[in-house]
């Protein structure tokens, strides 16, 4: 296209909401085959809150006090959503030492000389936790589309915390319009896949790609590549820059973190999946007309 059409396309493009930062992206845009969407942030809301708090062989308190205590040194939303809960609850945080956050798997530290894991099962079972007989209740919770977080000291459960995201208000809108342009969508997420699936199921995305690490995720766009696709990716999170990179056309949220903003060539400002159909309806426009 010519650059005028170019200026103009950004011109509409910016009233849309949707900034573009390299002019070769929003030409490839129409030629995307397979959008992939990152799940926390992108498709929900990416501020969870806490919904069912078990505490097991110690009370309540105590198990949101340990929470509390090492989620407070982490910047994850499912932290901010535990600590959240627990301050809202007026308990008060104990002293730890050697924290540490393991990415993908969760956070751990020393409280009152006893080693505190909070983190998913991936982290429970790198640590030998039993989950035993709470096999069930936990499932059970992922099918709602929660997200369940273990606390445990060496070997023992002490409690599980879920927490539920909500699905942003255009998103099954956004998605099934792709998927009427012919366009395949997928799902990608750290999280665990009956969780990703309860919520791809929400908005009508049936290829999930669950428990991926944030390496992963530019394995995952990769080979997608590799069966011939052209890949668009939309993310919001510094796990997801690496990815928006990779991808041929990167898409960050507006509202996301300034990596994967830098790491894309088009922001969709407000974060509204319906600015995605936009994005292509605009790559078809600017570059039909002009050849
Ligand atoms: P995503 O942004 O795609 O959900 P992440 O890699 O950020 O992926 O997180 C993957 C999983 O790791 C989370 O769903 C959660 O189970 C676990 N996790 C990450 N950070 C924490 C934390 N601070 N506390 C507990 N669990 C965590
Ligand atoms: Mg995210």
């Amino acid at each position: 296209a010519t650059p005028t059409a170019l200026m103009v396309g950004s011109g509409l493009g910016a009233e849309k909401g949707i900034l573009i930062r390299r002019g070769e992206a929003i030409q490839l845009m129409k030629e995307a085959q397979v959008i992939v969407f990152d799940k926390t942030g992108t498709i929900t809301k990416g501020k969870p809150e806490v919904t069912d708090i078990i505490s097991i062989n110690i009370d309540e308190q105590k198990l949101l006090t340990y929470a509390l205590s090492v989620e407070k040194n982490s910047e994850h939303p499912i932290a901010k959503a535990i600590v959240e809960a627990a301050e809202k609850r007026k308990i008060l945080p104990l002293p730890v030492e050697n924290f540490t956050s393991i990415t993908g798997k969760g956070v751990e530290g020393y409280i009152e000389n006893m080693r505190i894991l909070a983190g998913n099962r991936k982290m429970m079972l790198d640590n030998r936790v039993e989950i035993g007989d709470y096999e069930e209740k936990i499932v059970n919770l992922e099918h709602q589309g929660k997200t369940v977080i273990m606390v445990a000291t060496e070997g023992n459960l002490l409690g599980i915390i879920a927490v539920a995201d909500t699905i942003k208000e255009d998103s099954l809108q956004g998605i099934s319009e792709l998927k009427k342009m012919g366009i395949k969508t997928y799902m990608i997420t750290g999280d665990n896949w009956r969780t990703a699936e309860a919520i791809a199921k929400e908005v009508g995305i049936t290829e999930v790609l669950a428990d991926v690490l944030p390496e992963g995720k530019v394995e995952k766009i990769k080979e997608l590549q590799s069966q011939g696709f052209k890949v668009a990716m939309v993310g919001d999170g510094i796990n997801d820059a690496p990815a928006l990179t990779q991808s041929d056309v990167g898409i960050a949220i507006g509202t996301g973190t300034d990596i994967a903003i830098e790491a894309a060539d088009i922001t969709i400002v407000r974060g509204n999946l319906t600015a995605v159909v936009s994005a292509v309806k605009l790559s078809k426009a600017i570059f039909s007309k002009i050849k």
